[in-house]
């Protein structure tokens, strides 16, 4: 069936049409609306994670469902203020005036092109902020995760209205039909090859796009790396296995100072085994390590380890003949010294797989990684008691974010905006920045008409003589007024009515009118 797309979009459009979208009230009941659909149906969505991914009841709600309502909680909690005009500075040469910033919706309805990793939380968190910024959207869900798109087709309609938020099902075909159109916004979150994709399509349409991409997350061990081998261990591979591996700011590749290579892969096996009840690679039953996506992703791991076997990379944990692709199981696994050539040190690993090169000096490092990396990766993190150290590893290696002794904590810092940089992505979102993402800074000028306030003429033509040269001089040095308060411009209000009164203008002007113009002045700047 062939997907009529302007179906899709004429309720949304209609929503615009009215205004509806527009208001406050209209943006907090699809956030309530969100909010209830991800409480009541919570189960549904946890038991779909576990069928598409594998992933155990506590990282489904930790990792996906609560950044979700935490982040609609921040929004019901925001919005008001967000949504109020800014009054900003203007040159004091057209004073008064009323110069205000308010961020209104995007031109047109928004798409949200989401990936098969996080698919809950990065299907609702930009959602969220096109809702919250006034704009109805389509999500177009990963088909990778068949039982959560279910989910999403089944329940957004019993809890939002057509004109407000819609899901379109599909892979290739359905995304292609869906970019055919023009949008306020595109949020793809997804690899560096289908942003290309997505990029050209929206060139089209001349639709703005947010690509949330991928690439080769850095980690560096270094020569004085905190004390605890253990506690280093359970950050970077609490990390790196989570969803199994499967994490856009996972660390993708470790360099481990030569000294600090024996007691890390000593601990990172303990940690390991720890975490997930494994033995010796193998998982028992009760085990919490999550699925690879699909057997065609575990098979792409599966070789990307035999390779490195075969290219004399030593495994120090997990390996192939351990990999159980019918299950969609890979277990994790440390290669040590892997052949600067493989697959696994050219493309991102995106599965749990963790090559660890030694290195000599802090140079060395920065050198090699660079020959690895092939743009600016998501995230850069550092292991080091020194923030000297940390400060000059970012210093060499530029990066979307950085991190010193912990890893993929972005998401959880309401305050930080999510995004790469370069081949890593562009724009981002999270908190206040997704409502900015995802409007429009409208800007707005009043100045109230009267011929006081045309200070002679001086910027209007002809511009003959010293009247020219004045106002050049007048551009270049006059201040710009500050954004008053409503006290401070009654204030001055009062004090040009005062001259006014006294007569020093009184002869220039007709005194009932300029009064007229600064009352409505002074209610328009007290709204
Ligand atoms: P993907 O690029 O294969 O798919 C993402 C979306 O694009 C899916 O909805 C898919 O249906 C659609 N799509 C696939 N091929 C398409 C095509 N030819 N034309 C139009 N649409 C198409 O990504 P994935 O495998 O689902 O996710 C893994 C990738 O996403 C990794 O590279 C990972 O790093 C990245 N990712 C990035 C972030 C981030 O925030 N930066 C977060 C999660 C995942």
């Amino acid at each position: 069936m062939t997907l009529n797309v302007d179906d899709i979009l004429a309720p949304m459009k209609e929503t615009r049409r009215k205004g509806d979208n527009l208001t406050l009230e209209w943006r907090l009941r699809q956030l309530d609306a969100m909010h209830l659909m991800i409480t009541e149906k919570r189960e549904d969505f946890i038991h779909a994670l576990h069928k598409d991914l594998g992933k155990e009841r506590t990282e489904s709600i930790y990792s996906e469902i609560l950044l979700v309502e935490l982040e609609i909680k921040r929004f019901k909690k925001e919005l008001r203020q967000w949504m109020k005009p800014k009054r900003v500075s203007y040159p004091g040469a057209i004073f008064p005036c009323v110069c205000e910033v308010q961020s209104v919706p995007l031109s047109d309805p928004c798409l949200i092109i989401s990936p098969f990793n996080y698919p809950v939380g990065i299907s609702l968190l930009p959602a969220v902020g096109s809702l919250g910024g006034g704009n109805p959207c389509v999500l177009k869900p990963s088909e990778l995760c068949p039982t959560v798109s279910k989910v999403f087709a089944k329940m957004v309609p019993l809890y939002f209205d057509k004109g407000a938020f819609q899901v379109v099902e599909g892979g290739v075909d359905e995304t292609t039909a869906l970019l055919q159109h023009h949008y306020g916004l595109i949020h793809f979150t997804g690899s560096e090859r289908v942003g290309r994709i997505v990029q050209s399509a929206a060139a089209k349409t001349l639709s703005p796009t947010v690509l949330e991409l991928g690439g080769k997350t850095p980690t560096i061990i270094t020569e004085d790396c905190p004390d605890d081998m253990n506690v280093v261990c359970h950050r970077l591979l609490g990390g790196k296995l989570l969803n199994a591996g499967q994490t856009c700011v996972a660390p993708d590749f470790v360099f481990c100072h030569r000294s600090k290579v024996d007691s890390f892969c000593k601990a990172a096996i303990s940690t390991i085994e720890e975490l997930f009840e494994l033995k010796e690679g193998e998982k028992n039953k009760t085990s919490e390590f999550p699925s690879i996506v699909t057997e065609n992703h575990a098979e792409r791991l599966e070789n990307m380890i035999k390779e490195a076997e075969s290219k004399g990379g030593e495994i120090v944990y997990g390996g192939s003949k351990l990999c159980n692709k019918s299950c969609r199981y890979i277990p994790p696994t440390i290669v040590l010294n892997p052949d600067k050539d493989s697959v696994m040190m050219k493309e991102e690993i995106f599965g749990p797989v963790i090559p660890v090169i030694p290195f000599d000096t802090d140079d060395e490092a920065i050198t090699n990684i660079h020959e690895i990396i092939p743009g600016i990766p998501l995230a850069l993190y550092v292991f080091s008691k020194s923030k000297e150290r940390y400060e000059y590893f970012m210093s060499k290696i530029p990066s979307a974010s950085a991190m010193r002794n912990e890893a993929i904590l972005q998401f959880v810092i309401p305050d930080f905006p999510f995004g790469g940089l370069g081949l890593s992505g562009l724009g981002s979102y999270q908190g206040k920045q997704s409502f900015d993402t995802f409007t429009h800074e409208r800007t707005s000028l009043y100045h109230p008409c009267h011929a006081l306030f045309e200070y002679g003429n001086l910027r209007y033509h002809p511009h003959t003589g010293t009247k020219g040269k004045a106002l050049i001089f007048l551009i270049k040095n006059m201040p710009c007024v500050p954004s008053f308060t409503n006290k401070q411009l009654v204030l001055l209000s009062s004090l040009i009515i005062f001259l006014a009164v006294r007569g020093i203008s009184s002869s220039l002007v007709d005194l009932a009118s300029l009064l007229e113009v600064i009352a409505s002045l002074l209610r328009d700047m007290s709204k």
